[in-house]
């Protein structure tokens, strides 16, 4: 999917103009605290275009002076975006600011679209005309709180979509990343797997602007190590700042089928971590738990078990996530991984037969009646398989809205015990038959 950045200096309505094109995206799934707010990227899809939306302006860049901060915001736009949308404020003419955001935005390679903002009617318009001076062509009037010229920008931005897709992988490789806070030691996991004996790594290569994606086969099996990009390349100023780094992790999590969350054993979990987790559960990809540092931590026999436990408490959303406690540097458990990724990978692609799936909801349903409400009782009709990654169930039913959050959790285990589905979460819906 293409990429667009929003850029420029604060208040000029980035995060309005952000918002209005991303809509209202409720989370279908559960509600996991911080996750869904404050959003800085998101999918999006606005007439038939679809594409991916970041709001540099939501990333802050802690101390650094204010200009410092917009310069850092705009070049992480140029790293990562296909297009670059440059958002002026109409009312206020062209700033200083703004000037300092244009000279960094020459200098890339990259199509900028220049929005200016807050025009919300037509007498308003004389106003852009200052705005050529920017030296991006035409500037697009819109207005974030009207909702106005947002389509006009958009169809602007999409004549610099690439052309065509950036080389994607075959259906049969299996695609995961390792996402985690800064120095959790995904590099170093990165390094450990492609070092490892029954390994043959095939090709790395740049597939996507600066990624850098590892090709390899194991047991005759591809796979790809989708790079969180810059993972190997270090050293950017606003490369430990958390909103930068949840970003990258989004990225690489949107093209895997497999995640592997990265927790280091030393530390222990913090916020971030759950964080991060959260986006990987709520994209609905497969998860495979990974303690690293274990090497580094002192323990007796009951630590792994206590550690674990500590997991099940924080990422409760996760319990389908298998744990494997590991290191980077001794090696020790590296050789579990790939078969671990097998597993979850298979069953997020699992699809089960719609009779034996009907069995065990009607085995459910008989052990555990269905909830009333208001003397009316839930119906179950039949139960269906409507995907897979992540496989989801749709329950057809009298009333949807008798279905409760506990009875569907409870369809989930009972569907969980009769398949299994380790590593993936798995998606229920109930539909009202017509
Ligand atoms: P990244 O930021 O998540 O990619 O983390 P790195 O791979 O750069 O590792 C961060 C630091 O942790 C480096 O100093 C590594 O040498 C160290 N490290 C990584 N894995 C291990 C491990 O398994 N055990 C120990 N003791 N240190 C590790």
């Amino acid at each position: 999917k293409p990429v667009i950045a929003i850029v420029g200096r604060p208040n000029v309505g980035k995060s309005t103009i952000f918002n209005r094109i991303v809509g209202e995206r409720i989370s279908i799934v559960e509600d996991i605290p911080g996750v869904t707010r404050d959003r800085i990227y998101s999918s999006a899809d606005w007439l038939n275009y679809d594409f991916n939306i970041i709001d540099t302006g939501g990333i802050d860049l802690g101390d650094e002076p204010f200009l410092e901060q917009i310069r850092q915001q705009a070049e992480i736009a140029i790293d990562e975006a296909d297009v670059i949308i440059f958002l002026a404020n109409g009312r206020e003419g062209v700033t200083a600011a703004d000037e300092e955001v244009a000279k960094i935005l020459y200098r890339a390679k990259k199509p900028v679209v220049l929005g200016v903002n807050k025009i919300d009617n037509p007498e308003m318009r004389e106003h852009i005309y200052d705005f050529y001076a920017l030296g991006f062509g035409e500037p697009f009037p819109i207005s974030g709180s009207h909702g106005l010229g947002l389509g006009d920008l958009l169809d602007e931005a999409a004549k610099h979509f690439p052309k065509t897709g950036q080389k994607d992988y075959d259906e049969d490789v299996i695609k995961f990343s390792l996402i985690g806070r800064p120095n959790v030691g995904k590099s170093s996991l990165v390094n450990a797997i492609l070092g490892e004996d029954r390994v043959i790594v095939s090709n790395i290569a740049g597939t996507t602007r600066d990624a850098i994606d590892s090709e390899l086969t194991y047991n005759g099996d591809k796979y790809v190590i989708i790079d969180t990009a810059g993972m190997r390349k270090k050293g950017k100023v606003y490369e430990t700042t958390e909103k930068y780094s949840v970003l990258r992790a989004l990225r690489a999590i949107e093209r895997s089928d497999v995640v592997l969350i990265v927790l280091d054993g030393e530390e222990g979990i913090i916020e971030q971590d759950k964080r991060i987790a959260g986006y990987a559960h709520e994209a609905g990809r497969a998860v495979v738990i990974v303690v690293n540092k274990w090497d580094a931590v002192e323990k007796d026999e009951k630590t792994m078990k206590e550690f674990e436990q500590k997991i099940r408490e924080h990422f409760l959303f996760l319990d389908y996530a298998p744990i494997v406690f590991l290191s980077a540097k001794t090696k020790k458990r590296i050789h579990t991984l790939i078969p671990m990724i097998n597993t979850a990978s298979e069953n997020h692609a699992l699809r089960v037969e719609t009779s034996v799936l009907n069995d065990v909801i009607m085995d459910a349903v008989a052990m555990n009646p269905t909830p009333t409400d208001k003397g009316k009782r839930l119906k179950i009709f039949y139960t269906t398989q409507v995907a897979v990654k992540p496989p989801t169930f749709v329950v057809f039913v009298n009333e949807p809205e008798l279905m409760h959050f506990s009875y569907e959790r409870f369809l989930e285990n009972r569907i969980r015990d009769a398949f299994g589905f380790e590593g993936t979460p798995i998606k229920i819906y109930a539909r009202e038959r017509k």
